[in-house]
């Protein structure tokens, strides 16, 4: 057995309902004054005056900060952080997407005071202390209350990442209830995201690739493959529901230790040039890069095609793969998101860019179980044009 280093959340607390919880949470690890991290779209979801009831019930002060949005830029974290300092607060509770998740693991560290943002990015640069942080996902994808990493956009559209264990939040706490109200097309990409989490980790050619991913990984699809197009076509279906929010945090911790690869690679250009959702990114890309990747990839997907479409073990070998891929993407039709490029006006003349551009994502590119030149990132992204 190969050395590996697994990281993971301390406590993660699950439950429809679990939010009660907020409360008495808090006040034994935050204390009285808390920093309350979210976006806009939340604030219109009565989630958010939710939580800070349950938390001024419990006798707490909550300092609000609503301002999170997609792609998070340098200044509003700056912004943040210094609100959290100047309102001394004893902790950071993020409440969100992923967006809202990053930017309170990000608060959490700076609010102390000792790094700022700028020496943070890179591996392992953050090196806290950081308040007490705990993070609450809204929607069932990103995985992010279970990752050391925080996306942070600098500039126009260029992204760093902070990447540290400092960044792990001290509780994960996911309650199904919060995320009823998601709809069907934020259900389906964010979905078929956290799938591409689990595919990618398990079959990842990271050094660190481990037994622990791959299990997670495995349980990840289990839930999430027969509840997918159940949650997006009814947002109340508790037990679908349920069934993805564990999915995608399972998937979280598979893909923070095995990292993910050519899917999210060429899915990022995507999300930088046309501003297309990170899931729908991935969506767009997946069954092509599969495919690809099916040469080398060959033993990790026959392995994990029926623990995602049961009825796939009656197929063997490259029968099953092929079946693997066509699943996929027609799950990702019936969940109702756009099947091509072209089906986001994007132009034929834009796919020698993207290829170039997919190129830059080395960090990920290296984790991919087949190397991938842009000749062949220029024929993918020709196949989903
Ligand atoms: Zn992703």
């Amino acid at each position: 057995m190969s050395p590996f280093v697994f990281n993971t959340t301390k406590s993660i607390q699950f439950g429809a309902g679990s939010v009660a919880r907020l409360g008495e949470l808090a006040l034994a690890f935050m204390g009285s004054r808390v920093f309350l991290v979210t976006d806009p779209g939340m604030m219109a979801t009565g989630i958010v005056d939710r939580a800070v009831t349950i938390l001024e019930a419990a006798g707490i002060e909550v300092t609000l900060f609503s301002e999170v949005q997609a792609d998070p830029p340098e200044a509003v974290i700056q912004t943040a952080a210094e609100i959290a300092r100047l309102a001394d607060v004893g902790g950071v509770i993020g409440l969100g997407g992923g967006s809202s998740l990053d930017v309170a693991k990000l608060v959490a560290l700076l609010a102390v005071g000792k790094e700022d943002l700028k020496s943070v990015y890179g591996v392992g640069n953050a090196k806290g202390p950081r308040l007490p942080l705990f993070l609450v996902p809204t929607t069932s994808g990103t995985g992010s209350e279970v990752t050391p990493i925080s996306i942070v956009t600098t500039g126009a559209s260029e992204k760093m990442g902070v990447v540290s264990p400092v960044l792990l939040p001290d509780i994960a706490l996911l309650d199904p209830e919060l995320t009823y109200g998601l709809p069907p097309h934020v259900t389906a990409a964010t979905g078929i995201d956290a799938m591409v989490h689990a595919i990618e980790a398990y079959a990842s050619a990271s050094a660190n690739n481990n037994p622990l991913s791959r299990m997670l990984a495995i349980q990840a699809l289990e839930l999430m493959g027969p509840a997918l197009l159940r949650a997006v076509q009814n947002g109340d279906d508790a037990d679908a529901r349920a069934d993805m929010l564990l999915g995608s945090m399972l998937a979280g911790q598979a893909f923070a230790n095995s990292p993910v690869a050519a899917v999210h690679a060429l899915a990022y250009p995507l999300g930088g040039h046309f501003h297309i959702p990170h899931g729908l990114s991935n969506a767009l890309v997946l069954p092509h890069v599969l495919r690809f990747n099916a040469v080398t990839a060959h033993k990790a997907y026959v392995d994990l095609a029926p623990h995602l479409f049961p009825e796939l073990i009656s197929l063997e070998g490259q029968e099953r793969v092929a079946a693997f891929c066509d699943r996929l993407a027609a799950l990702s039709a019936d969940c109702g998101l756009p099947q091509s490029l072209r089906d986001m006006k994007i132009t034929e003349d834009w796919l020698p860019k993207l290829a170039k551009d997919a190129m830059n994502q080395t960090r990920l590119l290296v984790n991919n179980p087949r190397p991938v030149t842009e000749a062949d990132a220029l024929a993918i992204y020709t196949a989903a044009f």
